[in-house]
């Protein structure tokens, strides 16, 4: 039922490149503060994909600095049963208040989920020693909570994903998630409007999240090297050149050798000026309104393309709705008439190492004239930060967690979720105005690098765990 992912430590001390000296200053207290509160105990994080999403994303880089702090942090991962996934996808779907069918949440259901839960957490509590700390994370683990509570250890539930206007199919997903929050001891939210009603019997932390700006995915890449990334992938299709190399996490060099799979009536040059986005296939990121907004209102003298990015179908194990929606995608676009057939490219990335995903969606990223993110509803939106540290040009929807990222006209645009000529519109002001498109990305990334990066993140785990009731 869970499965140990490895995790090799990495060194807190790179961050020297990034931070000022006081800040890497408090980061040496900080390494030195969670050895000594960690000694003799573990930190267990429990979620349900190794791969794909921005969990995953961001588990796999804080728990290599945990490790490289000397803290004793395992990663596990929760296989579940596709009834429990179609459970947890619906759960999921509601918490983001999304439209369209949504499955039951009755006694079967919880029967499903259940089915999965509480075997796992009984191979948890036979792995915990005391004084542990075990960190569930989302809907699909939070039922591990009532076995796990028999165990003296600290438990937090740390769900990454909510809306600002609850509505009733929101709070069914509450109301089922409820009775487990009785069994941990804090929970912890990405903002403030996304806290639950009815959650008075437990303690309440904000934790937002962040980037890793080592991992293959946002480390520095010239353009050439980005380039060349992207010709290794099939990406870029015209010419040859030196190969595509990335850094692992351990510092080794590695080249591109995978390729992505192009839905496309004709090939991508290396002069082509593209608008992307870059997203799981997920009905909350709106590839066809962005393809839409994109065709209808964003005007050919612009000469930009539009890639719309995820990844190959069978590379994110808990989401079971992504082959569906890619296909709805590649419908709208066959359904385009020839020249706007023309402007736009599906790409699927190959999931099967994580850094050379990593360093594909980076090159795509790093070249892009723009970067977009439409979506409906939205935890927080790594995609937004991961941009943002690569100083591009942002057009997102003004939902959820983008708002704590994207200031409108000052760190990008922001533009409502359901507006296709706003968007087109917002697009379009980037790709013609050189000055402006500048302007931003650089507020973007300095705002990254005051709120977004590890260092806070970490600081915020240890005050949090500190606080834990012993
Ligand atoms: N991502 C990726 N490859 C893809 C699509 C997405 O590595 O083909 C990554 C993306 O770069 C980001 C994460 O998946 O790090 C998505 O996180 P986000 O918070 O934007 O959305 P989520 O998938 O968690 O809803």
């Amino acid at each position: 039922m869970l499965r140990n992912v490895p995790v090799s430590p990495l060194p807190i001390e790179r961050f020297r490149a990034v931070l000022d000296d006081a800040g890497y200053r408090d980061l040496l207290a900080l390494r030195d503060r969670a050895r000594r509160l960690f000694a003799g105990r573990a930190v267990w994080c429990v979620n349900s994909t190794a791969t794909g999403g921005g969990v995953a994303e961001m588990l796999r880089s804080l728990l290599a600095y945990t490790r490289g702090a000397g803290v004793d942090t395992r990663w596990l991962v929760l296989n579940g049963t596709p009834e429990f996934f179609a459970v947890t996808k619906g759960l999921h779907n509601r918490l983001h208040a999304a439209s369209g069918e949504l499955p039951p949440l009755g006694e079967a259901q919880r029967a499903a989920y259940e089915a999965v839960t509480a075997p796992a957490a009984r191979q948890l509590a036979e792995m915990v020693r005391p004084g542990d700390v075990v960190l569930l994370h989302d809907p699909q683990t939070l039922g591990m909570a009532p076995v796990l509570r028999e165990c003296p250890v600290g438990i937090v539930w740390r769900v990454h994903v909510g809306v600002d206007e609850p509505d009733d199919r929101v709070r069914a997903a509450w109301d089922f998630l409820r009775p487990y929050t009785h069994s941990v001891d804090t929970c912890v939210f990405s903002r403030e409007r996304f806290v639950w009603e009815g959650l008075e019997h437990v303690g309440i932390e904000i934790v937002p999240p962040s980037i890793d700006v080592f991992s293959a995915k946002n480390q520095e890449l010239d353009d050439p090297a980005a380039l060349a990334i992207l010709r290794a992938a099939g990406i870029v299709a015209d010419g040859e050149g030196p190969p595509g190399m990335f850094l692992r996490e351990d510092g080794t060099p590695a080249r591109v050798d995978r390729r992505a799979t192009l839905i496309q009536e004709r090939e991508l040059r290396a002069d082509d000026r593209y608008v992307t986005q870059v997203s799981r296939w997920d009905r909350l990121k709106d590839p066809v309104g962005v393809l839409e907004g994109f065709v209808q209102h964003v005007g050919e003298e612009c000469r930009a393309q539009l890639l719309l990015v995820g990844p190959d179908v069978a590379g994110v194990a808990d989401d079971p709705e992504g082959a569906e929606v890619l296909e709805e995608v590649t419908a709208a676009w066959r359904a385009l008439a020839a020249p706007a057939r023309g402007r736009v490219h599906l790409v699927t990335l190959p999931m099967k190492d994580a850094e050379e995903n990593g360093a594909m969606v980076n090159a795509i990223q790093r070249r892009a004239s723009v970067v977009v993110q439409k979506s409906l509803a939205e935890g927080f939106g790594l995609t937004v930060a991961e941009a943002a540290w690569k100083g591009r040009p942002i057009v997102a929807a003004g939902v959820g967690g983008i708002q704590d990222q994207v200031v409108d006209e000052v760190t990008g645009l922001l533009v409502a979720p359901h507006d296709l000529a706003a968007f087109g519109h917002a697009v379009s002001r980037l790709l013609t105005d050189d000055e402006l498109a500048r302007r931003l990305g650089s507020a973007a990334q300095e705002r990254v690098r005051d709120r977004f990066l590890e260092p806070r993140h970490l600081r915020q785990w240890v005050d949090l765990i500190e606080r834990l009731p012993a």
